[in-house]
């Protein structure tokens, strides 16, 4: 391999993780190289759903692709006579295809300085003393630093020996074109259903000409996923389909059990394994993790012995400890069903107001779980 110009940074994978990353080092003036495997706009496989906690991170261009908005989110146990609405003020949630909004981000960096090259498949990494040697369908490049934001599978990670994503739950996705009133019926607001996946969930996103409807499993062996989806629209009344698209891909539930930068590599996004284990939502994190990997960089000031630690404790700070509070509550809500029909039962309400203030940013699990008097004062019990 060789080739002329070092980077101060390449980043692989144009998602909200890369693209996000790309365009802070850019900001920051570094020089940086944002190589996509796909020619943008790409499909992604993703409800699409951007919290509030997460546009907070996007740059304003970013409302040109939002397709609607929605201040409220329904949450249903389906079998039940549990339905709660969350209404805020505020947005809640935006939504998008990815395909439009991963291709602006990736301009936006392009436009803040950084050299986007799309239809180049990073096929070699090789990490060499001063630098990253990158092999791709385009040529070769060289960097200081490499972001590994290449997603869920990352052959960046697995290449250079990371260990596997501890917890990948199965999840589809599909686009659904109906009737123009099928459509009105699950337009006013996204909802999320329980009960109609085993140890995990199902919903409608509302979009502007279709809606995408998912599903997601965190039992193994995974459930028939497909043939649920189709009971579960089956229930909703959904049946009269004029055209349906078919996705599938796995959402990686838990970070990666070592560290997630080593020398000149650090890891973004799902790559990583950032999502949020209750709400399975993976753009926030990946968007801040893309974020924190920049400021480690340039506050390192790309220096081979600070990096990788400082990153590292960013991530302790601002992410992984909360996927940690996190993980405790999925477990409750996933594998106790008859725990969690109690709870909504007795505070359905106040539960759904903390799942939107974890939406709208304005609170965290690991807040939550350090004050046991949130939850006296939840269940309608006086703290000590
Ligand atoms: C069915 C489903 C529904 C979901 N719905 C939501 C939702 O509504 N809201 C939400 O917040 N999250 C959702 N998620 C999770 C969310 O999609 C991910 O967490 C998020 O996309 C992670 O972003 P990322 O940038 O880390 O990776 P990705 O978005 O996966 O981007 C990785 C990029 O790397 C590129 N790449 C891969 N290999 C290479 C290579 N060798 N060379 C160059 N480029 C490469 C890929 O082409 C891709 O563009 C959903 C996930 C699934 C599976």
């Amino acid at each position: 391999m060789s080739a002329d110009k070092l980077y101060d940074a390449a980043v692989i994978g144009t998602g909200p993780a890369g693209a996000s990353a790309a365009l802070a080092l850019a900001r920051r003036g570094l020089a940086v190289l944002l190589l996509e495997k796909a020619a943008l706009p790409r499909y992604k496989t993703c409800g699409g759903g951007i919290l509030q906690r997460a546009y907070q991170l996007l740059p304003p261009e970013m409302a040109h692709v939002v397709e609607r908005t929605f201040n409220s989110v329904e949450l249903n146990f389906l079998g039940t006579n549990l339905h709660f609405v969350a209404t805020r003020t505020e947005p809640m949630v935006y939504m998008v295809m990815r395909a439009e909004m991963d291709c602006l981000l990736a301009h936006a960096a392009r436009d803040a300085g950084a050299r986007l090259i799309e239809s180049c498949p990073v096929k070699n990494v090789r990490v060499k003393a001063e630098s990253v040697e990158l092999a791709t369908a385009q040529g070769n490049f060289r960097a200081q630093f490499v972001v590994a934001a290449d997603g869920v599978y990352s052959p960046t990670a697995k290449a250079l020996g990371w260990a596997d994503l501890p917890a990948l739950a199965p999840a589809l996705e599909y686009e659904l074109h109906l009737p123009a009133e099928d459509l009105a019926r699950f337009s006013q607001r996204p909802r999320f259903d329980f009960n109609g996946s085993a140890a995990g969930y199902a919903w409608v996103f509302p979009k502007r000409d279709h809606l995408s409807v998912g599903i997601l499993s965190t039992r193994r062996p995974c459930p028939d996923l497909p043939a649920q989806l189709m009971k579960y629209l089956a229930q909703l009344g959904i049946t009269r389909i004029q055209k349906m698209e078919k996705h599938g891909y796995f959402i990686p539930l838990a970070p990666r059990r070592e560290p997630l930068a080593r020398g000149r590599v650090l890891l973004a996004g799902d790559a990583a394994g950032l999502v949020d284990p209750v709400t399975a939502e993976g753009i926030s994190h990946a968007l801040l993790s893309g974020q924190l990997a920049a400021t480690a960089l340039a506050e390192g000031s790309l220096d081979v012995r600070r990096v990788a630690g400082h990153y590292q404790s960013l991530l302790e700070q601002n992410i992984l400890g909360e996927l940690r509070a996190g993980r405790l509550l999925a477990k409750v809500l996933y594998n106790y069903p008859r725990v969690r029909h109690w709870a909504f039962r007795a505070q359905g309400k106040a539960l759904s107001d903390f799942v939107a203030g974890i939406v709208m940013g304005e609170r965290n699990y690991a807040s939550a779980l350090k004050s046991p008097a949130s939850y006296l004062k939840m269940f309608g019990r006086k703290g000590g």
